[in-house]
């Protein structure tokens, strides 16, 4: 395993001293994946103290230092030491009671979550991989260290972490494993938002996603509990050939893998079950299901403490999913100036993941779709005046013949109606002889 050289010096130095170092975790796993690593977390047999002294010559920082952890900056870079521990009892089944430190590694992979997770590795010693981790990582499984419910029961964030591995990495997980998490799920009520929400994003980034949210929907619907309507909902529509989740879990898996798309797509049609009608044919209808979803998604993101700007956003997707678009240059000016390019753009790509996940002729649009992709870069590249502000006059030239008034920003707004139409130049002259028409025209 290759390791960075200021890591490799850090375990050096503790050796030296007479402490066993390792790198483990996540950057363990992600080396034997030949994933590139974010950070490397190094464990010692080093009292926190002791870590402190020998590496006196550098800024340290000692904000988790109770649970073990000196934070030491080394040749520029942070990097977390971390005593081995043994997690006393947890008793609100997400904290231990108490952390003690250990002198052996064993102690401290022991209560790591998943066999994947539990390697340690020094460039010194080698691998040390009590838990048969590497095979684990080739049969790509997750499974539990110990007993799978024992270890839910201890801390209910496991599971959401088992999923996001799951959907990110592409892994199975192990049967045991598998039904302890659906016998622990109801025990996800106990973790805090802010955790669930967290790993939450991370899971419907994966790349695997879709698959998790099918084979573990009861879990989703233990943090999204407006989802449960979803499962095995039969849409009784011409466009669909799967349930309301099998259509959700598609489109969620077809959208770019960015959180705010991914979030939409989770939440797009949750509001359907509240809206159907059937028509005299028995065809059923979801007349306003955007709207509804869109209020709805509101209130989950809300529960999950999402921040206000993600969650406006995922909010305006959802509502806008099923607005009808074309290809045509007046139209998307007019969107791009309503809404701004961002905006229009996650629109289009909603609505593309969207028709992904119908019948195989719902995906005819999707050219059209990204023409008017295509067409709205092309016209936001150009940076055309799509606001007030961009107008080559503003409040002060129209001073002369407006007095201030609301009919000032009446007659700005209809130049920029104008403007983006395509009917009038943004040129100063033009604008200004346009303004007092329409001034004079409306008598405003
Ligand atoms: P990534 O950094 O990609 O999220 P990671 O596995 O490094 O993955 P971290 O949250 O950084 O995840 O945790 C580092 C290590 O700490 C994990 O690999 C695992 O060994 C252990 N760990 C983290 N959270 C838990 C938990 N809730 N219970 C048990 N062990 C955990
Ligand atoms: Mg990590």
């Amino acid at each position: 395993m290759q390791i960075p050289q200021p890591i490799k010096e850090i375990i050096e130095l503790l050796e030296k001293e007479g402490y066993e170092a390792y790198v483990v975790g996540g950057c363990v796993r992600d080396s034997i994946m030949r994933l590139p690593a974010h950070d490397y977390d190094i464990a010692t047999s080093a009292l926190p103290l002791e870590t402190k002294r020998v590496f006196s010559f550098c800024r340290i920082i000692e904000t988790g230092i109770k649970h073990g952890t000196v934070t030491v900056l080394y040749k520029g870079s942070c990097v977390e030491i971390t005593t081995f521990r043994v997690d006393g009892d947890y008793t609100d089944g997400r904290h231990p009671q108490s952390v003690d430190f250990s002198a052996k590694l064993i102690d401290d992979l022991s209560r790591r979550d998943f066999t994947v997770n539990g390697i340690a590795y020094s460039h010194l010693r080698g691998f040390y991989d009590p838990f048969y981790g590497a095979r684990d990582i080739t049969l790509k499984i997750i499974r539990c260290i110990g007993d799978p419910e024992k270890r839910f029961s201890e801390d209910a964030l496991r599971i959401l972490r088992a999923l996001r591995f799951a959907a990110v990495l592409g892994f199975e997980i192990e049967e045991k494993t598998k039904a302890a998490i659906f016998s622990h799920k109801s025990d996800i009520k106990r973790v805090s938002k802010e955790r669930i929400f967290a790993e939450l994003k991370r899971l419907v980034c994966g790349e695997y996603v879709k698959n998790v949210i099918l084979e573990f929907s009861e879990v989703f619907a233990e943090i999204i509990p407006e989802l449960s309507a979803e499962i095995g909902y039969e849409q009784g529509s011409k466009y669909h050939n799967s349930t309301l989740l099998e259509h959700t879990a598609r489109a969620v898996d077809a959208a770019p893998r960015e959180v705010h798309l991914r979030l939409a797509m989770l939440f797009h049609d949750i509001g359907k079950p509240l809206c159907r009608t059937v028509d005299e044919n028995g065809e059923c209808h979801y007349y306003g299901h955007a709207a509804i979803s869109a209020k709805i998604s509101d209130g989950i993101l809300r529960e999950l403490k999402c921040d206000n700007a993600l969650r406006e956003r995922v909010c305006e997707i959802v509502r806008l999913h099923d607005m009808p678009t074309e290809p045509d240059e007046k139209f998307i000016r007019k969107q791009l100036s309503k809404r701004g390019y961002e905006l229009f753009r996650d629109i289009l790509y909603a609505k593309m993941a969207d028709d992904s996940a119908k019948i195989p002729e719902a995906e005819e649009r999707i050219p059209l779709l990204l023409k008017t992709l295509k067409l709205a870069e092309k016209i936001n590249d150009e940076q055309p005046c799509l606001s007030v502000r961009s107008l080559a006059v503003n409040g002060n030239d129209l001073k002369a013949f407006i007095p201030p008034s609301a009919a000032m920003g009446g007659v700005l707004a209809r130049l920029l109606d104008e403007v983006v139409e395509g009917t009038l130049e943004n040129e100063k002259t033009a604008l200004l002889s346009r303004a007092r028409e329409i001034y004079n025209e409306n008598d405003l």
